[in-house]
């Protein structure tokens, strides 16, 4: 660029985010639930999204839908915050507690977007690596240690749970621990947590400190609709109120919202039959010779493979993408199969297999 003046040094500098989307039969790397809303639901959808006024605003706080959510949880309508996706929460927290001369206490390996909004809003980043022989696990000790010596070592955190790409969610024990010996805010990102059937809600009334995020895009299949929430102190979602654009949650997509919810133990129930797939995933890939399947809470896999790239090019070859984290920082030589319908999760067993057998 050399006829429009340069963004700051830190926007420059950044790589924008690709989710490496590659046209295939079997999309097995977005952990996307692989189906999606049936008929008879999307007709209802149809019915709510003909009421909407388009030359409106929508609701600035999605009350209708955000009541929904507080009830099914127990808490009170000020005590959710409903966003464009659980990624516009996430900047809306680097936005809140982070800036210049702030720390986030980040667990890698993880989603990458944490590391990404800090970077955008100038905020400093401390980590601490997850243990790879302990299944990436966190050095619980490190943290509470850290915690202990020093209370301003870090302004908020944000702790996946299940942790993205390594699949296993952090012990309730140890996030309670961790929330009584700091008043950093802490961010628990349950966006998985209809997989691993645990959450730290119970841990909510206790703790001001405590935000956990969810979506509405893995188990509730909308990842393309952009909807998820907070459940936090009243406090907290203040905070995020002032930080967050008024109409970022379009009508549209807060109608649709609504019936899903309403509808959402026929989701649960197929979220179900996802985690007894991922049972026989896992058993399979650990029968085959030559590959390392990590433990997973979540709807996909952590593997770890010799000729991690041919691999995936491999799989790629036969119609099937898979996420490369081969060149990844701890996660040498690994890839991440999201859980498909029965039918994919069957050819990309069966072409991992013929992958193994022609080395
Ligand atoms: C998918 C995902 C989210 C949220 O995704 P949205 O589609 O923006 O709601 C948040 N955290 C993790 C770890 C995820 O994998």
């Amino acid at each position: 660029m050399d006829r429009v003046r340069k963004t700051a040094d830190n926007i420059s500098k950044i790589v924008p985010y690709d989710p490496k989307y590659l046209p295939a039969d079997a999309f097995l790397s977005a952990n996307e639930n692989p189906n999606d809303v049936p008929d008879d639901i999307r007709a209802e959808i149809s019915a709510e999204i003909d009421k909407v006024q388009f030359n409106r605003y929508p609701d600035p706080l999605a009350n209708e839908l955000r009541e929904m959510i507080a009830d099914a949880n127990g808490i009170d309508r000020e005590c959710v915050l409903v966003g464009n996706g659980g990624d516009e929460l996430l900047f809306d927290t680097a936005l809140a507690w982070g800036g210049p001369g702030r720390i986030f206490l980040n667990f890698p390996p993880t989603f990458s977007v944490y590391a990404a909004n800090a970077n955008l809003t100038n905020t400093d980043v401390l980590n601490i690596e997850r243990v790879p022989e302990n299944d990436f696990a966190i050095d619980e000790e490190r943290v509470l240690d850290i915690c202990a010596s020093d209370k301003a070592a870090f302004d908020f955190s944000i702790l996946a749970s299940p942790n993205n790409p390594t699949g296993l969610i952090s012990p309730e024990g140890f996030i309670d621990r961790f929330l009584q010996a700091t008043d950093a805010l802490i961010m628990v990102d349950e966006a998985y947590y209809e997989f691993s059937g645990q959450s730290v809600r119970c841990l909510l009334s206790a703790n001001e400190n405590l935000a956990i995020l969810r979506t509405f895009s893995k188990a509730f299949s909308l990842a393309g609709v952009r909807i998820g929430y907070i459940m936090a102190s009243e406090e907290v979602i203040r905070e995020y109120i002032k930080v967050r654009q008024p109409y970022s949650v379009d009508a549209v997509s807060q109608a649709i919202a609504r019936v899903v919810f309403a509808h959402r133990d026929y989701f649960l129930a197929g979220t179900k039959r996802m985690i007894a797939e991922r049972g026989r995933m896992l058993e399979a890939m650990r029968r085959m010779e030559g590959i390392k399947a990590f433990p997973s809470d979540a709807n996909w896999i952590l593997f770890r493979i010799d000729d991690a790239h041919r691999c995936w090019e491999y799989l790629y070859s036969k119609g099937i993408l898979v996420r490369d984290f081969s060149s990844s920082r701890s996660l040498e030589d690994c890839l991440r199969v999201s859980i498909g319908t029965r039918g994919q999760n069957d050819a990309f067993l069966e072409a991992l297999q013929a992958f193994l057998c022609s080395r």
